[in-house]
């Protein structure tokens, strides 16, 4: 083979790889992006005024029902199984329908829980 044909058949390869690893180099940062973007979601404050008007516990063996909106509250309730939580269920944080923009504990509980079915 000539030196002008092993140079062609070398940038041709080169071109290959380039073409192959630029797909599989933007799938990897899309995938691992999304589980971080999850995890950066800042933590509901218990005393944000929406979280107090819920009783949102971040704890739900704290939940006082003597508070009118944790009344109905039953041990075993947490945000983990409550049908409004979102996210990977391995995650202790994770984000709630009902608090866009914000992470719950999963081991928390506020007013608003309905079981997960
Ligand atoms: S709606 Fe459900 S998941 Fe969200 S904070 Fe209340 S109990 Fe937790």
């Amino acid at each position: 083979m000539s030196k002008d044909g092993t140079a062609q058949r070398r940038a041709r390869l080169s071109r290959r790889a380039a073409l192959l690893t630029v797909p599989i180099a933007g799938a990897l940062t899309a995938s691992a992006a999304e589980p971080a973007a999850d995890k950066a979601l800042p933590r509901l404050d218990p005393n944000d005024p929406i979280a107090r008007d819920l009783a949102y516990y971040e704890n739900a063996a704290d939940v006082d029902t003597s508070n009118e909106m944790a009344a109905h509250y039953l041990p075993g309730q947490t945000c983990n199984n409550c049908a409004q939580i979102q996210g990977d269920a391995r995650d202790a944080w994770r984000p709630c329908t009902i608090f866009p923009g914000k992470s719950v504990a999963g081991a928390g509980w506020c007013g608003v829980w309905v079981e997960k079915v």
